[in-house]
């Protein structure tokens, strides 16, 4: 076991031999506008300036200058340069893991482009090195290591639900042969799961499952690898997130898929549509789709037929930070649900200017800061309430979880659903 000294010295490095010069470039630009403010979820629902994205770049830069700089290692108090000692290492996890959903707004305004989401990543990184990644996020990863899948769901239980959705889709779309395939081979589309789905929100695989049989898909469910999203992105652990990635691309070429469906989750897709080729170095010889953009495939192409008027209640839509700030998937989501529901109103703001549901980064697995996540949500809560909806839309399951836990807290009184319920609720079988 490596005593603390020699972790903080291996976290150390991860400053003084940065991997590329964007680390230096961001460390030592802010130049304390403080326009970054107010993009914050935590600093607009509290008003504490410990909560300003400066802040959190600042805990890095300045233990950066104290250890990387001539004058940070002589005279120290010049520039406000601090020992990576047990009061900045408490700062440091209660900032960038409690108060940090790693929602990318603040990058989007800060006023010259620092990344500052990079910056807490890094700094998320020097905390996952020191082994100081709070206990129960790194459980989820941990479970995601040792059984395949981060709620540790066996697989058993995960084929008895999948049986009985087989069922039950055999009766809505009345037809004996409707199915939903396991591991099988030489097929177009191998599709994910959010663990959450099989545990928590079954249904959201019964409207995959019907809109699939609707569009005559080819494809399947893997029962040893299908879990999408990927926690060890939130710990920055790249070691662990390569494994984690590699499991998934072992399956696709396992299975002989020509296309891997990401689930509706937005970490995941960013994880494994967009980081994963750079944890495992190499071009992908298949493609990576979000089920967003295959559910606007197939509804541009008329694989589908809809009929909207089966979703008349207003619907809103909540943008998932990691599929449209970071993904750049903006208008696919609104252009299926304006083609399955006649009845949408935006929030304000939207797009890639939209509040963070408060769930992300981890906060949904980090029970410890379960109070400040549901205060920080008020934010949230103003923006559904004050579009009148009775429905909102999010194709992320991490948001799903996060917008139920809001309209209970603030008794909203909506409903909440995956993009696919709303799509599959409007197919017409024929
Ligand atoms: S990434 Fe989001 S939550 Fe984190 S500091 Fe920036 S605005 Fe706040
Ligand atoms: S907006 Fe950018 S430059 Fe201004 S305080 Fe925030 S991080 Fe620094």
């Amino acid at each position: 076991m490596r005593d603390l000294n020699d972790k903080k010295y291996q976290a150390l490095r991860i400053l003084s031999e940065p991997r590329d010069s964007k680390l230096v470039t961001h460390l030592n630009s802010c130049v304390h506008c403080g326009l970054c403010a107010e993009s914050c979820i935590y600093y607009l629902a509290t008003k504490d300036e410990r909560f300003i994205p400066a802040k959190k770049v600042e805990l890095i830069s300045s233990i950066y200058r104290r250890y990387c700089t001539i004058t940070g290692k002589y005279f120290p108090g010049l520039t406000n340069a601090q020992n990576l000692d047990e009061g900045i290492i408490n700062e440091m996890v209660d900032q960038l893991f409690g108060a940090c959903t790693l929602c990318g707004r603040c990058t989007k305004h800060c006023s010259i482009g620092v990344d500052i989401t990079y910056l807490v990543r890094v700094g998320r990184e020097m905390l996952s090195e020191m082994g100081l990644v709070p206990a129960t996020l790194q459980s989820t990863v941990n479970a995601a290591l040792e059984t395949g899948n981060n709620m540790a769901i066996p697989t058993e239980e995960l084929k008895d639900t999948l049986s009985w959705l087989e069922d039950e889709l055999k009766d809505e779309v009345n037809d004996p042969n409707a199915s939903i395939p396991l591991n099988v081979p030489d097929i177009n589309i191998l599709y994910t799961l959010n663990p959450r789905e099989p545990k928590f929100f079954p249904l959201s695989i019964s409207a995959m499952a019907k809109i699939f049989y609707a569009a005559k898909e080819s494809w399947t469910l893997s029962t040893s690898m299908y879990d999408v999203t990927n926690y060890a992105y939130y710990t920055s652990n790249n070691e662990e997130a390569v494994i984690i990635a590699q499991r998934l691309y072992d399956e696709m070429k396992n299975l002989n898929a020509k296309r891997c469906v990401l689930a509706e989750c937005g970490h995941g897709s960013r994880a494994f549509r967009w980081e994963a080729p750079n944890y495992l170095q190499r071009q992908f010889p298949f493609e990576v789709l979000t089920s967003v953009e295959l559910l606007t495939e197939y509804i541009s192409q008329g694989r589908l037929k809809l009929d909207k008027s089966k979703n008349e209640e207003l619907i809103t839509l909540h943008d998932p930070c990691n599929l449209v700030r970071e993904g750049g998937i903006i208008d696919q989501q609104r252009y299926v649900l304006k083609n399955a529901a006649s009845n949408f109103i935006e929030m304000t703001p939207n797009g890639t200017d939209n509040h963070c549901c408060g769930g992300g980064g981890g906060q949904l697995s980090m029970s410890e800061y379960n109070e400040r996540r549901l205060k920080i949500a008020e934010i949230k809560a103003e923006q559904i309430l004050k579009t009148g909806a009775k429905t909102v839309v999010s194709p992320c399951h991490n948001c799903i979880d996060q917008l139920i836990q809001i309209d209970n807290k603030f008794k909203l009184g909506v409903q909440i659903k995956t993009l696919s319920e709303i799509v599959a609720d409007a197919i017409i079988i024929e």
